[in-house]
């Protein structure tokens, strides 16, 4: 049984850069998953010390992101740069307590020193030349740093890869503000995480290394430090780091190729964490399931045609008031205006759903129902292949008993083909062979749908309706004899 723990808290924490990496969105599900699998809370904090970088809008973009993926937080969102003040007074708090010390060593100092070092073979870490001068507030520009012990392991044993730790003396004293006054990020997220109650640390692997040194400043501020796991990162399929520049790393990315929130939740879970063999997950399974026993130690692969199958999965399968949600923003830029979800649509849009791969497709394969008969443009490829004058009378019969049927539904459709396919083969000689419904029904499927693919074709003539697929009919004889 799983036993719950309602005092657990995770976070998020991001620094907004105007949009959610996918790396960056596998965590939070992570660790939201994890608080919700164990009765905890989910914390998000957004990180925007950096002002510049930092505008609303970037921030926006994370947001949107994880609302999109269904990841809920609990309580407000905090903010890094509201905590200044509170960084500050630890900063100060550790000066006080002799934890910390003020530094006047120049960059160019500093760097003569490191050279002199390594010249001599050692390695290098500061060497503690200002720690004992106790330098007072006003002693000119000078940096912050913390005493770090001569020795010691600064260690954790991780959530996902086990015992990890670096000993004190290959650190240093590490600088904790700037001289500039602006405190280090590691103290805010440690002040923060502290100020936050935070007690799981779940986050990307690249902060693996960055652990003993927060782990240095927890000890200073005598604090416990919290539990840590680190997920190893998303690269390609082939192994490789994810470029920016070759491939989609954002979510709002997946969101506009017409991916759904389901099939992006559920991959993202999925990519380095297992369960047992099962592939589909809801958001209530990855909320009852989630572990971190079982994310891989070695790096997360990415495999983009799971993510299809996935998208096609929910695609055929999720309650149609959903799927209409979803489709009807893309629907309204396929035609570049408001789009009337009608019984047409919505029958179309059900007969269809098993084929389309993303959103896009969907809306795609159902744009010629949603154009006026007249602004209809038949794909030339197809009109080439399937248009051609022989088929004209067969069209033109089809038409007339089409316009002539007191009811469409795919019984009287079905009627009107074969009386026209009967009276075609009466009249067709020898050598014309006989006329069977495939030959007749793609050269319909193009005059109506302006393109050779669609659902079954009564289903496709009966969202279209008798009337324009009469006119539709009409056009497209027309054409062919103006052709001729
Ligand atoms: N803000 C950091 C990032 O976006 C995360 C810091 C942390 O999780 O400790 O990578």
């Amino acid at each position: 049984m799983t036993k719950l723990d309602s005092t657990l808290r995770t976070r998020f924490a991001p620094s907004p850069t105007g949009f959610l990496h996918i790396g960056g969105a596998r965590t939070a599900l992570f660790s939201w998953a994890y608080a919700r699998r164990f009765g905890g809370k989910f914390i998000l904090r957004i990180e925007d010390t950096d002002r510049e970088r930092s505008t609303e809008e970037s921030e926006r973009g994370v947001i949107d992101g994880l609302r999109w993926l269904g990841i809920q937080w609990d309580g407000e969102i905090a903010r890094q740069s509201e905590a200044n003040a509170r960084h500050q007074e630890v900063i100060e708090d550790l000066l006080t307590a002799g934890k910390a010390y003020r530094c006047i060593c120049s960059r160019e100092e500093l760097e003569q020193r490191k050279q002199e070092h390594i010249a001599r073979g050692d390695k290098w870490t500061y060497d503690r030349k200002c720690r004992d001068e106790d330098y007072a507030a006003d002693c000119g520009t000078h940096v912050v740093r913390l005493k770090l012990p001569d020795t010691g392991m600064l260690g954790w044993v991780d959530g996902v890869f086990g015992e990890s730790g670096q000993d004190a003396s290959e650190i240093g004293d590490v600088i904790i503000r700037r001289s500039d006054g602006s405190p280090l990020y590691h103290l805010a997220v440690v002040v923060d995480d502290i100020d936050l109650g935070i007690n799981f640390v779940i986050r990307g692997q690249d902060h693996h290394s960055n652990t003993p040194f927060q782990l240095a400043i927890y000890q200073a501020m005598g604090v416990e430090p919290p539990r840590l796991a680190h997920v190893p990162l998303i690269v390609g399929k082939n192994g490789k780091k994810l470029s920016k520049r070759r491939d989609p790393i954002s979510v709002q990315q997946f969101q506009e190729e017409g991916y759904l929130p389901e099939a992006m939740r559920n991959w993202l879970t999925r990519i380095g964490w297992s369960h047992g063999d099962q592939e589909v997950f809801s958001s209530e399974e990855i909320t009852q399931t989630f572990d971190l026993e079982h994310v891989n130690h070695s790096s997360a692969q990415a495999d983009l045609e799971k993510l299809v199958w996935l998208n096609q999965h929910y695609l055929k399968t999720l309650p149609m008031d959903q799927i209409r949600d979803y489709v009807l923003p893309f629907l309204e830029k396929e035609v570049g205006g408001s789009v009337q979800w009608d019984d047409a649509l919505a029958f179309y849009i059900e007969a269809d759903r098993e084929r389309p791969k993303t959103l896009v497709e969907m809306a795609q394969r159902a744009r010629f129902l949603l154009l006026d008969d007249d602004a209809l443009q038949i794909d030339e490829k197809a009109a080439k292949k399937h248009l051609k004058a022989n088929i004209a009378p067969a069209l033109e019969q089809l038409r007339d008993a089409f316009a002539a049927l007191g009811a469409w539904d795919h019984e009287s459709i079905e009627g009107a083909f074969q009386s026209v396919l009967e009276q075609q083969n009466r009249e067709r000689s020898e050598e014309q062979g006989e006329m069977k419904m495939g030959k007749l029904a793609q050269p319909v499927r193009v005059a109506v749908t302006g393109g050779p693919v669609s659902p079954g074709i009564h289903e496709t003539l009966m969202a279209l309706g008798q009337e324009r697929s009469v006119t539709r009919l009409s056009n497209a004889i027309q054409a062919i004899r103006a052709r001729a």
